[in-house]
């Protein structure tokens, strides 16, 4: 199997342009939020289109269908109407129609976690055994924390390629990574950080969200 592995992509077109850019010409996999955020919700979901990348649905995508913000910070839920708001009949569909959990072969891909694909965070610590065996494969790929780790079990490995659009690990840098085989290597690239940071303002987003772009968290 050969698959560039992305995930929390947010509506950060920049960003996703360049990692497609840097990524290897494979099918390309999404662990979910394909908007919320950031300003181009419309433009990275006829990207994702386009390029056949195979998404699961995030908690994000999830409040833009619903429009239930109930579990959402003020900020979140901020952009998450705004999302609501600029979206064109079609991109809602796109969004409607991404499952909760994608399996290839021996891989599984869900946002959060297999027991709660929308909502619940793991992290790289304990309990991963159990996810994976939750899971019932021997690659389990996630989203949601924005923080990236790879860990190899005795039993498969766990995978969260880290966010895209909006990297929670002290590093600006988007996120992602590559699966060859069993190997499994994490990447960084850099994008227009100040373009994006731009374009939130204009949008009349919170401007918390293009500060946060800067120092990747
Ligand atoms: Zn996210």
């Amino acid at each position: 199997m050969h698959l560039c592995i992305i995930s929390d992509v947010h509506a950060n077109l920049p960003a996703l342009e360049a990692v497609l850019d840097e990524a290897p010409r494979v099918q390309l996999l999404h662990a979910g939020d394909v908007v919320g955020y950031n300003p181009y919700p419309a433009e990275v979901i006829e990207l994702m289109r386009e390029k056949r990348i195979l998404s699961v649905l995030g908690n994000h995508d999830y409040a833009v269908l619903t429009g239930d913000v109930s579990a959402f910070n003020p900020v979140a839920a901020r952009a998450i109407a705004w999302t609501r708001s600029v979206l064109e009949r079609e991109h809602l569909e796109y969004l409607s129609q991404l499952e909760l959990e994608l399996r290839m072969n021996s891989l599984c891909c869900v946002h959060g976690s297999p027991g709660d694909a929308l909502w619940e965070y793991v992290h790289p610590g304990e309990g991963l055994e159990l996810h994976l065996r939750n899971a019932g494969a021997e690659m389990l790929v996630l989203g949601h924390t924005h923080v990236p780790f790879y860990r190899k079990l005795g039993s498969g490995a766990v995978l969260n390629p880290g966010s895209v659009g909006q990297p929670r690990d002290g590093s600006p840098l988007a996120s992602f990574a590559v699966l060859r085989g069993e190997e499994v290597e994490m990447l960084r690239v850099e994008y227009p950080v100040h373009r994006v940071a731009k374009e939130i303002l204009r949008a009349g987003l919170p401007a918390v969200l293009a500060q946060r772009l800067y120092s990747g968290w």
